[in-house]
């Protein structure tokens, strides 16, 4: 029987969750998913002078809002809890002394004087960074005198010298590094609290994680990581580092790009299908071709062997293309849905709330092929709730229309539109056509006053659907008042 796959997700509650990390927890989940195993959820919050606080219950929410949903972890526990590695402080204190009683490990005493010194020598002299081993073989007496000076040690690992350490790596093939540029890594802090490094590796192996995949920036932590590993006398994991992602300039994925936190992308109306389908992508592909694949898809075809070697770009515009076709793909109601929340918060201030839910879903049949994230509903759809519309009377003339011509449509078009008792998209279309006609105009010298007048856009809705959904009171007022504009009346 082969053993299940066991993934883990390990954030440090730092603040909102990067779309790199959930691209990362992504792949841990569609590899357990796809492979019949488990996914756990643990935080990884050992460095306290970087914690957030609510960063824990912002990672769960934001992971749930995915539907990236954990079979163990902290909120709901399992046979390996408990799944906050502040909790676990015991664990890591008895590792580090395994470590030091079978001389795989010491006690550092330099203070961060010295450390800084030596960094400071290092960039000057254009060295490699790194400690300088110089507490690596203090004899027991002098041991004494540190700590008669009062002094708190660190535990680093004593890092083989002699050697090589290979990283099986799935996805890169087999990564070899000698041991002797590894250097000696704290593995507690003198704090009392484990480094990265310690609490990582402990856990995997309690936590019986079977594989490890993570983003490739902790490639360089691996040797030590399974050198920590045999030192403890465990099973190394198999690993699988995944690309970077960078931005369209190739530079790694940041703030400059635009939005980097999933959380930024949710407030501003993207699905999470979207951007589960979208982040699957970075880096994993179906074939040469496929854009839009559901997530039952995804879990069915995953696998690491089509993770790519190379770096990922983040494409916002492809993004906001996919977002759209999601959306387009959504029933009114659920657009409904998704979309008032959105108006609620980004409709002008001016416009009372609650805003009236059956209204709105007669207006998203009108914005669901125009919009690609929620928000965009806000901006396209003001004019639907306004008392008032405010527009510039410039807006009726161009080139080919003059505001006497404004003017006749839009008187013709009250007298017509008052008379009308059904104000349905058909009736609509077929009355202003006639009018045209009857006025001697073409269709858009009235259609484009009608538009303004209505809405104070010039491209807006389709015309007939949106005066429908306006509906004759509404129509008829603001023809009345783009006739006083345009001194009419
Ligand atoms: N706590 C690390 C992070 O914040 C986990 C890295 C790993 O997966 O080993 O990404």
């Amino acid at each position: 029987m082969t053993q299940q796959v066991r993934t883990r997700f390990a954030p440090s509650p730092t603040g909102f969750v990067h779309v790199g990390s959930i691209r990362t927890a992504l792949f841990q989940w569609l590899f357990a998913r796809q492979t019949g195993g488990v996914f756990v959820l643990r935080i990884e919050d050992t460095d306290a002078t970087r914690e957030v606080e609510g960063a824990v219950q912002a990672i769960m929410d934001d992971l749930r809002w995915l539907n990236l949903l954990w079979d163990e972890g902290p909120d709901i526990g399992g046979k390996f809890g408990p799944y906050i590695q502040s909790q676990r402080l015991e664990k890591y204190k008895a590792a580090a002394e395994i470590l030091l009683a079978h001389g795989a490990a010491y006690k550092c005493y330099c203070s961060k004087e010295r450390l800084e010194a030596l960094r400071a020598q290092q960039v000057q002299n254009k060295l490699p960074p790194g400690y300088d081993r110089c507490c690596r073989n203090l004899t027991p007496e002098q041991q004494a005198e540190k700590e008669k000076e009062g002094i708190t040690p660190v535990v680093r690992f004593k890092t083989p010298l002699q050697g090589q350490t290979v990283v099986h790596d799935i996805i890169l093939g087999d990564v070899t590094f000698n041991n002797n540029i590894v250097e000696d890594l704290v593995l507690m802090k003198s704090d009392g609290y484990p480094t990265y490094h310690l609490a990582n590796i402990v856990d995997d192996h309690d936590m019986e994680i079977t594989h490890v995949l993570r983003g490739e920036e902790w490639m360089s932590s691996t040797p030590c990581h399974i050198m920590l590993h045999n030192a403890m006398g465990y099973e190394v994991p198999q690993f699988a580092h995944l690309p970077m992602l960078l931005g369209s300039d190739h530079a790694k994925l940041g703030k400059r790009h635009g939005s980097t936190s999933i959380r930024q992308f949710r407030e501003q109306g993207y699905l999470p299908e979207a951007m589960i389908n979208f982040l699957a992508l970075l880096g994993w592909s179906l074939d040469d071709k496929t854009e839009v694949i559901s997530r039952e898809d995804l879990v069915t075809h995953f696998s690491l062997e089509r993770v790519s070697k190379t770096a990922a770009i983040f494409n916002y515009e492809k993004l906001q293309w996919m977002n759209g076709v999601y959306i387009r793909g959504l029933s009114i109601d659920e657009l409904t849905e998704k979309v008032f929340p959105f108006m609620e918060k980004y409709l002008p201030p001016e416009i009372k709330r609650p805003l009236d839910i059956e209204y709105v879903r007669q207006i998203a049949p009108l914005i669901r092929e125009r919009i690609s994230t929620l928000k965009d509903a806000a901006d396209y759809t003001g004019f639907f709730f306004l008392n008032e519309l405010s527009y510039d009377a410039a807006m009726f003339t161009d080139k080919k229309m003059t505001a006497e011509v404004a003017l006749t449509a839009l008187k013709g078009a009250e007298a017509k539109l008052s008379a009308l008792e059904n104000f349905s998209t058909d009736l609509l279309e077929t009355t202003l056509r006639h009018l045209a006609e009857e006025l001697g105009i073409k269709a858009g010298q009235l259609f484009n006053p009608l538009r303004v007048a209505t809405t104070a856009r010039d491209a807006a809705p389709p015309l007939f659907e949106t005066m429908a959904v306006l509906g004759k009171e509404r129509c008829l007022k603001r023809i009345r008042a783009a006739l006083v504009k345009l001194g009419g009346n």
